[in-house]
């Protein structure tokens, strides 16, 4: 019986040990599939929401040229943002 309970004992440590590690390729293997996630149409370049931080296709996203650059929003309410921001 003690036996067992030293087994118990040992697969409790295991687990303890090994659960961070687990998380971080489960973390790894969910990232890694995120990546594959935004549906971006074909040709479409990437371009970041400075307001909400969202990432938006050049092609169909609002924009707005700031200080020779252009500047990309996911919607109107950003572009509005940021217009009073400035
Ligand atoms: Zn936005």
């Amino acid at each position: 019986m003690r036996l067992i309970f030293r087994l118990f004992l040992l697969l409790l440590l295991f687990l303890f040990i090994l659960r961070p590690l687990l998380r971080s390729l489960l973390g790894g293997l969910q990232s890694a599939v995120a990546k594959q996630e935004p549906s971006i149409p074909a040709g479409g370049e990437l371009k970041k929401d400075p307001v909400c931080g969202t990432y938006v296709s050049a092609a169909t996203s609002l924009s707005q040229k700031v200080a020779g650059e252009l500047v990309y929003f996911c919607s109107s309410e950003c572009q509005a943002k940021y217009r009073a921001r400035v």
